[in-house]
């Protein structure tokens, strides 16, 4: 995981973190969309990068207080500020992203953005009784 060269060029006495390149592999499925899954280890990289300076425990404390947090959604390449845990449905489940698109032919279709419910997403129906679609302006 480490080139021997890389290796034998490092000074013994000195400390290193260590960045893992190729964690991931990244593609498109047929439909276009991305998708990301992890690679084996074996392909994966390490490579030595000089210390933070941080002390372990600020980090650990630095990661533990942002452990809860959720990337906000990138759907359709817009920015989704509200998503992410700032704005929450009435039954206090998220607001997700939702993307629609009027019917017609493709190059007459109209797209349109929303937020709505978490549980509207997971069973393809209302399932809140406060479920609504909110225009994402
Ligand atoms: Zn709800």
């Amino acid at each position: 995981m480490l080139l021997r060269e890389v290796l034998d060029a490092l000074d013994p006495g000195a400390e290193f973190g260590v960045v893992w390149y190729g964690k991931e592999r990244h593609h498109k499925n047929r439909a276009g969309t991305r998708k990301s899954s992890p690679s084996p280890h074996k392909e994966r990289v390490a490579v030595p990068v000089p210390p933070s300076g941080i002390d372990a425990a600020t980090v650990a404390r630095a990661r533990a207080a942002i452990s809860d947090n959720v990337r906000p959604a990138k759907a359709d390449g817009r920015v989704w500020s509200l998503t992410g845990g700032v704005a929450f449905c009435a039954c206090g489940r998220r607001l997700v992203a939702k993307r629609t698109t009027s019917g017609g032919s493709a190059g007459r279709r109209k797209v349109y953005h929303y937020l709505v419910c978490s549980t509207y997403l997971d069973s393809g129906e209302a399932t809140c009784e406060h479920t609504r679609c909110h225009r994402a302006g």
